[in-house]
């Protein structure tokens, strides 16, 4: 298949691809990495007049550790992220989920940014933004503004970016101290979007109880889902608490609808078992 005819740009600085974004305006798209836009084109599922071919900007393939936040470029890559051991040690579920991210020739290509942007409600990566209570920052040739993850997903492949815009980072906050992570997901082949996920946060307090757990959960609904589950584990030891009750209590906030990969019910399922484990292994890694 071949995409629709466009018009290609290729701005090498900020400035010069705002303008572009702004004077193509609805007619235009963002190329970044290209993963999921180039087969949408190729499969004309998306016709722009004119593609922004960003991957020339200088200083947006940064990742730094900033306020409290990983802060991550458009143009960081899925793998220059999982291998980032600043990222790693300051957020952990990064790497956990991004190694979950398709295959590597995908993740050597496709930016973190472009996978919030994109929305897909199986992707890993939006589901790690709200469970940690991100925020995506935009810019355009009118200003700039920040977006926390609560507000940015709008809907399947839907985000609150818009014509004109550019997402130009991602800010991921580090979680408090004595906290743990895990991500965990199902999926019929390695390296297929999944069919359920969960990334889960886990917070002990200094006698080693719980003090606060939550889920992002994928494949699930429109938009990641985010569940808070401390009043299932509260207070309860790291090493005996009712993780099980922590999954049945995900599974509950979840309406997943049928389709031709699972049924509803066997995704509910997924999500309660998924959550069991990844908040067991979170809380061990937190103690
Ligand atoms: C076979 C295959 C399997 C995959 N499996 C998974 C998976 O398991 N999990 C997963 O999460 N992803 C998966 N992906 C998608 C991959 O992670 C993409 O990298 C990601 O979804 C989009 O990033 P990108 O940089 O390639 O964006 P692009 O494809 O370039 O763009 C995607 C969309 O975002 C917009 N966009 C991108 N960057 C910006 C920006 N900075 N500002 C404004 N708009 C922007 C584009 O206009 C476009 O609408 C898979 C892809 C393939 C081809």
């Amino acid at each position: 298949m071949k995409p629709p005819a466009f018009t290609y740009h290729r701005p090498t600085d900020l400035d010069e691809a705002l303008a572009v974004l702004a004077e193509v305006g609805h007619d235009g798209k963002v190329l970044a990495g290209g993963q999921s836009l180039v087969p949408l084109l190729n499969m004309r599922l998306a016709a722009p007049a004119h593609l922004v071919d960003v991957n020339r900007l200088a200083g947006l393939a940064h990742i730094r550790r900033e306020d409290g936040h990983v802060v991550v470029g458009a143009l960081a890559r899925h793998t220059d992220v999982e291998r980032d051991p600043g990222a790693f040690a300051a957020v952990p579920l990064l790497r956990q989920a991004t190694a979950c991210v398709a295959h590597p020739a995908i993740r050597n290509r496709g930016t973190t940014v472009g996978s919030l942007v994109h929305a897909d409600p199986a992707a890993e990566l939006p589901a790690v933004l709200a469970v940690l209570n991100g925020s995506v920052e935009l810019a355009s040739a009118a200003g700039t503004r920040s977006v926390p993850a609560g507000e940015f997903f709008l809907g399947p492949l839907e985000s609150a970016v818009r014509p004109g815009e550019l997402a130009v980072a991602a800010r991921f906050p580090v979680p408090p101290p004595r906290t743990g992570s895990a991500w965990l997901e199902l999926s019929r082949r390695h390296g297929d979007y999944a069919l359920a996920g969960a990334g889960v946060l886990v917070t002990l307090d200094a006698d080693r109880r719980v003090a606060a757990a939550r889920a992002g959960l994928v494949a699930v609904g429109p938009t990641p889902v985010v569940v808070d589950l401390t009043g299932a584990v509260a207070g309860q030891p790291f090493d005996a608490a009712d993780w099980a009750a922590a999954g049945a209590l995900a599974a509950g906030a979840t309406e997943p609808e049928d389709d031709i990969h699972a049924t509803a019910a066997y995704r509910r399922h997924l999500v309660s078992v998924l959550v069991a484990r990844a908040t067991a292994e979170a809380a061990r890694r937190a103690s």
